[in-house]
């Protein structure tokens, strides 16, 4: 098994694209598996963009392989079966084509190499995926099982490489990738946006194809990268037809991966007072606080938990803020977000409203019993007094009609640009994932 990461800068290469030149010089190796695409935590400060690495399990396949892509050494398949490669050689042969790839000349640029028959601990990729973790621990972890790394600058791209073998998928989704000619990277992409929004309303297992909130494009790219398109899944099959649905420019090569992404593998529950800073958390709490949209156009709720925490809601969530501006203390409901430190608040990423508290409004004041006439107000709380005979009534005597709420019970989740990758969407729970949650 072959894993790679932080090989990239943020103008130029992509994890991804190095993993097709990988495959492409090392044509004598075969795939004993899917190529695998590996989201870490989406709150480590130093990641270029989506914290992905990428683990090839090579060897040297036996019996009749499934297609999993097409490069330019041809198609390229995966195989139940088959023998192991020598890790060291492989490691030596894979460092020689990252050397040649990486983009040394960025300072945050550090990649990292991994090489084994075994794998790292399953708990490698929980950390990894959940906190910040020491490249020393890995490392430890990596000596212990004998497993081959190599380091480039500061190294740390081992981290990812690590994380991404140690991934054993409870729950797993697939990502096709299209890139682009040599002489093309660097141009405007040119994909028939009809085409898209066909697939997405064909398909019925894909996700986070179009945004119809703010009209965009979510299968390509804004960066300058190799990758014309990517489009995911719970179903390699219909992705390959999927693939062949989108019109313009004409992928040079492409390549399916099996992934964690819309897997919400980062997401633990926790308490509010557990929740560190850069932590992904989801937090059952009730609303303490009425919303107030601070400027901007986010929404701040007070949630009590354990202990109280302010729940934000960014103007980019577009439908989720509404519904955040319409909750009302008493409310239960379950937040998932990250953790900022500074101003300490959970940045809610998904919502699901669980009950809706009672609420009334006064309408009028009470009439008095003797004179059918409506009472006067003593002041806020004091109750009130009958202007013509003097009796007077308790503040709970109000006219109080119930409060028409606009938010209903079920799930709220951000536009998909302005989801991160790890998020599961609803469209995946509404088909069969709901107890994967
Ligand atoms: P791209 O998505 O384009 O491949 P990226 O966003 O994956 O880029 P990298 O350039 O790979 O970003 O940088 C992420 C770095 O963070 C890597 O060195 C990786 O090993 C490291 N890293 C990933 N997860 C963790 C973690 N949980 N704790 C510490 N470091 C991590």
């Amino acid at each position: 098994m072959l894993a790679f990461d932080d090989t990239d800068s943020p103008d130029g290469m992509c994890t991804t694209y190095l993993t097709t030149l990988v495959l492409e010089e090392l044509s004598d190796l075969d795939l004993l598996g899917w190529p695998r695409l590996v989201r870490l935590n989406p709150n480590v400060p130093w990641k270029t963009r989506g914290n992905a690495a990428v683990c090839l399990p090579l060897g040297y396949g036996e019996g009749r392989g499934r297609l999993c892509g097409r490069l330019e050494r041809g198609d390229i398949r995966w195989f139940k079966s088959g023998r192991p490669v020598d890790p060291v050689e492989l490691l030596d042969r894979a460092s020689a084509v990252v050397e040649r790839h990486a983009r040394f000349e960025c300072l945050t640029t550090n990649p990292g190499v991994v090489s084994g028959i075994v794998r790292p601990s399953p708990a490698t990729y929980w950390r990894a995926v959940r906190e910040v973790v020491p490249l020393e621990d890995v490392e430890s972890e990596l000596a212990t099982r004998g497993i081959h790394w190599r380091k480039f600058k500061g190294g740390r791209g081992v981290i990812g490489a690590s994380a991404a073998m140690a991934w054993r998928p409870r729950d797993r989704t697939w990502e096709v990738i299209a890139y682009r000619s040599p002489d093309k990277v660097g141009t405007p992409r040119d994909i028939d946006p009809e085409s898209v929004i066909e697939m997405d309303r064909e398909t019925r297992r894909t996700f986070n194809n179009y945004d119809p909130e703010n009209g965009h494009i979510a299968i390509a790219p804004g960066s300058p990268c190799p990758v014309l398109f990517g489009i995911r899944g719970d179903s390699p099959r219909e992705l390959m037809s999927a693939k062949d649905m989108i019109r313009g420019e004409r992928p040079h090569k492409w390549l399916m991966y099996m992934s964690n992404q819309g897997t919400e593998d980062h997401m633990v529950r926790r308490r509010v007072s557990e929740l560190g800073p850069g932590d992904s958390a989801k937090v059952n709490g009730t609303v303490s606080s009425p919303p107030t949209t601070i400027p901007g156009g986010h929404v701040i709720v007070g949630l009590k938990d354990d202990v109280e925490i302010d729940a934000a809601f960014y103007e980019q969530s577009r439908g989720m803020r509404d519904a955040a501006r319409a909750l009302l203390p008493g409310d239960k409901v379950v937040a998932y977000g990250s953790v900022r430190s500074s101003p300490r608040s959970l940045n809610v990423e998904k919502l699901q409203v669980v009950s809706l508290s009672s609420h009334a409004r006064k309408t009028a004041n009470p009439e008095c019993s003797a004179c059918r006439k409506r009472m006067g107000s003593m002041g806020s709380g004091q109750g009130y007094r009958c202007k013509v005979c003097g009796a007077r009534a308790p503040a709970s005597a109000a006219v109080l009609e119930p409060v028409i709420r606009s938010v209903s019970l079920g799930w709220y989740e951000p536009p998909v640009s302005s989801r991160r990758h790890l998020h599961k969407p609803l469209r995946r729970l509404s088909r069969g994932n709901i107890n994967k949650l």
